[in-house]
C-alpha cells in the first residue's frame, strides 16, 4: 500500500542508465512523478563531454565518446532523440591508439559495432534528450549525494543526506549507480558500510538482498584516464586528412 494513489519513482543517478529508464517508464505509461537524484553536476557523466571555459572549440569526452546501437530492431528511444536533435549519426573516423603509441585507424572494439551515434553539442546532450523524453515534470536534483535510504511504514522509501536529514521520498526507488551498495564507499568516501547492504539484511526480503550481494561482488579497482588533446598540426602523428582521406572528422 502507497502513500500516494499514483505511485511515485526516485531514481539515483542521472546518467546515461538512470536518464534512460526514466524516459523508458513514460514511454510504458508511468503517471508518477519521478525524481533523479545525481551527485554530479548535471545529466551525463561518464558520457560527458567537457568543454573549455578558454576555448570553444575544445572539447574533451569524459567517458564513452560515442553510443552504439547494435540491437535490432533498434530501441524505440532511437527515432525521438534522433528527430528531437539531441543525437547525430557519427561520419567520422575511428582510430585506437595501441600500448606502443601507434595510432591504427579502424577500431575491433566490439563496442564499435553497429550504428554509431553522438549528442550533438557533446556526449551529454544524450542524457539531455532523455530527460525531455521523460517529460517536463520530472525532478532533476543535481550535486545531491544521497548518504543513506531508510524504508517507510507504506512500504517506499526516504533519501538522507550525510546529516542524515531527509532529502526525499517515493514508493519506488532504482538505484542506477553502485555507490550505495558496492565496498568501494568505504575506501572513496570513509563510509563504515554501503548502506543498502544492513538494510538488505533487516527488511529480509531475498531478492533485495541477492541483488545487494551481486552489485557488492562487482570487481572495482581505480583507474586514472588520461585526456589527451591532439593538436591538429602535431607532426608526429598523421593528420586527421590522412587517417581518413576524403571524409572530415569532428
Ligand atoms: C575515460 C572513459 C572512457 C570510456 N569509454 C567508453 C567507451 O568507449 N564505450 C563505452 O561503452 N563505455 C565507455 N566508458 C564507460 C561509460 O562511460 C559508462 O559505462 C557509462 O557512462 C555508465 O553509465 P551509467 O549510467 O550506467 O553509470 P554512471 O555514469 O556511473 O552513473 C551512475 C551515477 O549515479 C550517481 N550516483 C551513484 N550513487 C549516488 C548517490 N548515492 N547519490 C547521488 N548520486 C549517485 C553517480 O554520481 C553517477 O553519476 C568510458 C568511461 C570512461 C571513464
Amino acid at each position: 500500500m502507497f502513500a500516494t494513489a499514483v505511485p511515485s519513482l526516485a531514481v539515483i543517478g542521472a546518467r546515461v542508465a538512470g536518464c534512460a529508464l526514466a524516459a523508458r517508464m513514460r514511454r510504458l505509461g508511468w503517471q508518477g512523478p519521478i525524481s533523479l537524484w545525481e551527485s554530479g553536476r548535471g545529466p551525463g557523466g561518464r558520457a560527458s563531454t567537457r568543454r573549455s571555459r578558454h576555448d570553444a572549440h575544445v572539447r574533451l569526452d569524459h567517458g564513452a565518446p560515442l553510443l552504439s546501437i547494435s540491437s535490432s530492431p533498434a530501441p524505440a528511444v532511437l527515432a525521438p532523440l534522433l528527430d528531437g536533435g539531441w543525437i547525430e549519426p557519427w561520419g567520422g573516423g575511428l582510430a585506437q591508439l595501441d600500448a606502443g603509441g601507434q595510432l591504427i585507424t579502424g577500431s575491433t572494439d566490439p563496442l564499435t559495432h553497429g550504428d554509431l551515434y553522438r549528442g550533438r553539442g557533446g556526449m551529454d546532450q544524450l542524457c539531455h534528450g532523455l530527460l525531455e523524453l521523460a517529460g517536463s515534470d520530472v525532478e532533476l536534483h543535481s550535486q545531491c549525494l544521497v548518504r543513506d535510504l531508510a524504508p517507510t511504514a507504506h512500504g517506499g522509501w526516504e533519501l538522507l543526506d550525510q546529516q542524515q536529514q531527509r532529502l526525499g521520498a517515493a514508493d519506488w526507488l532504482v538505484l542506477s549507480g553502485s555507490l550505495l551498495v558496492h565496498p568501494r564507499c568505504r575506501t572513496m568516501l570513509g563510509w563504515p558500510e554501503p548502506p543498502l547492504q544492513p538494510l538488505a539484511r533487516t527488511l529480509g526480503d531475498p531478492q533485495l538482498e541477492r541483488a545487494a550481494a551481486g552489485s557488492a561482488a562487482i570487481d572495482s579497482s581505480p583507474r586514472c584516464a588520461l585526456l589527451l588533446l591532439i593538436p591538429p598540426a602535431a607532426s608526429w602523428w598523421p593528420t586527421p586528412a590522412q587517417l581518413w582521406p576524403g571524409s572530415i572528422p569532428m
